[in-house]
């Protein structure tokens, strides 16, 4: 993917994200995070069921990596089992982090690979990453207690 495309999908997200609006609703799993190093807070909010992301959505004010990420995000992961979500999770932080990564599974999320090389923006990409870690963490934890 050239420089160009990249931009294109970057600008495309953030201008109209996809699933934003949360909705009120008891049956899905929420995360807050924020970054204070930027403008960055997103609220996300996840449905799960029989092992699959079938509904992901935010809300929030952020930057323009932030809210597209967010978007990329949402978009890939939609539809996908916890351990599918789970791995391309792992391999969308190697890439950010500049380790070695599997680009098969990232699909569009893939224009962010060049983000290694600028740390200040790292956090931003990460950001809704790291609230949907925390809920399939949380379902993960709740699923041990029931056993
Ligand atoms: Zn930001």
């Amino acid at each position: 993917m050239d420089a160009n495309q990249r931009r294109e999908i970057i600008l495309k997200h953030y201008q109209n994200p996809v699933h934003r609006g949360l909705v009120s609703d008891e049956t899905y799993r929420k995360a807050d995070t924020s970054n204070e190093s930027c403008i960055d807070e997103v609220h996300l909010m996840a449905k799960l069921e029989n092992g699959r992301i079938v509904d992901l959505r935010f809300d929030g004010e952020a930057c323009a990596m932030c809210t597209s990420s967010t978007s990329l995000m949402i978009q890939t992961l939609i539809g996908k089992t916890l351990e599918e979500a789970e791995v391309i999770l792992q391999q969308f932080e190697a890439m950010i982090e500049g380790e070695e990564y599997d680009a098969n599974v990232l699909e569009d999320t893939i224009v962010y690979d060049d983000i290694a090389k600028q740390p200040n923006r790292k956090k931003c990409v990460l950001l809704p990453w790291w609230g949907l870690e925390k809920i399939l963490n949380e379902e993960k934890e709740g699923k041990q207690n029931e056993r």
